[in-house]
């Protein structure tokens, strides 16, 4: 390809919306053209709206950028969202109508029947919902794309390969998730320090449901959900990135250890064929060490794609345990939502 495609950012000035930017500083294949936020920022450039909270300098060129509202039209050919839930329903799909396809993080449309809930390793053919959506909604070039939720992201990597091998069953996960996962300024700190906090709005069910929708099978443009028990229960705990689940797994078939180990370990699948620019050589990382994986040790593993999974073991009273790890706004958001948007590009859904 000779020249980028150009990409716009909703919610642009917020922690995923950073995340977006900087991992789009050296895209091969995207450049960021517009960006958009609330009324706050908007007709300010870049640099004057947004604090810029990761590591290293706010990158040069979109420094100058005006943001504007979420709205279209935007000089761009197609959106990244991350806006907060209430505004992203309706902001999406004006962009989508407009023609615009729409790669979103939000959790509006994430349990729309004709939504691809995406994970590119998972279920690249629930993007032929895509066509129905269009013909059900009146689209015509835009449609919406959805990655899940930064947890759910990083059980259902972990379940995909038994599920394919040996069939899950049912799925108990207790997660540790990052504060980042609240945005910011996000949980106050007198909360968290020194601190557990054992409720998370709304994630528990969005785990649940999630985690079968993108397990799900398609069939004649519609998802049936899998047919696995999920019960979630979810923590913030005092980790700056980086959301863990302690998994249990009953499974289907018999499986040895030494089968369930291999199975994850081996995982493969459509990105790493295609060889994705964001895609990890490792979807799945095994550590064998009794104290793996740990958020500050293993968050950037596979630059922020990987989930590593650890401390794989039978379990007395579901068939296996093991602990998975993901860095929640690069897997489990930015990071996710480039790796969608260039297999839909890779499939020519994006031109
Ligand atoms: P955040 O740090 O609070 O950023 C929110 C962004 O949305 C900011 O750019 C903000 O702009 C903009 N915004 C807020 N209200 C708006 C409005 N009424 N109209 C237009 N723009 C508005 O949140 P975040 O953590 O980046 O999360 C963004 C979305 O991604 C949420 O839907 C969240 O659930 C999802 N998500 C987050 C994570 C994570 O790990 N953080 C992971 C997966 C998914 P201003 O700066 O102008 O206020």
């Amino acid at each position: 390809m000779n020249s980028k495609l150009h990409v716009g950012i909703l919610g642009a000035t917020g922690v995923v919306g950073q995340r977006f930017i900087q991992l789009l500083e050296v895209h091969p294949q995207f450049e960021v053209t517009a960006l958009a936020a609330s009324d706050r920022s908007q007709g300010k450039d870049y640099s004057e709206a947004c604090v810029w909270r990761l590591p290293g300098e706010m990158p040069d060129r979109v420094k100058g950028i005006v943001v504007q509202s979420p709205a279209p039209p935007l000089d761009c050919d197609f959106v990244f969202s991350s806006l907060p839930g209430e505004v992203a329903g309706e902001a999406e799909e004006s962009f989508a109508r407009a023609g615009y396809p729409v790669i979103s993080n939000s959790s509006s449309h994430r349990m729309d029947a004709d939504v691809p809930l995406l994970i590119p390793e998972v279920n690249p053919e629930h993007l032929e919902l895509i066509n129905a959506q269009r013909a059900a909604r009146g689209y015509d070039r835009g449609y919406i794309v959805t990655n899940p939720n930064c947890s759910t992201i990083v059980i259902a990597m972990a379940l995909a390969p038994l599920h394919g091998n040996f069939g899950v069953a049912s799925c108990v996960a207790t997660t540790m998730q990052a504060i980042s996962g609240a945005g910011y300024p996000g949980v106050a700190s007198l909360d968290i320090t020194d601190n557990v906090l054992p409720f998370i709005g709304g994630e528990e069910e969005k785990i649940e449901s999630e985690t079968v929708k993108i397990l799900g099978r398609v069939s004649e443009g519609k998802i049936g959900d899998a047919d696995v028990q999920v019960s979630a229960q979810c923590n913030r705990v005092n980790v700056i990135d980086g959301h863990m689940a302690a998994m249990r797994v009953k499974l289907s078939q018999t499986a040895s250890l030494d089968q369930v180990r291999e199975a994850l370990f081996s995982f493969s699948a459509l990105p790493q064929k295609l060889k994705l620019h964001s895609a990890p050589a490792r979807p799945i990382i095994v550590r064998d060490e009794v104290d793996r994986p740990q958020p500050r040790l293993d968050r950037e593993a596979g630059n922020g794609m990987s989930v590593t999974v650890g401390r794989i073991a039978t379990d007395s009273v579901l068939d296996y345990r093991f602990v998975a790890l993901g860095h929640n706004t690069i897997r489990g958001a930015a990071g996710a939502a480039i790796l969608n948007a260039e297999l839909l590009l890779s499939m020519e859904k994006l031109t």
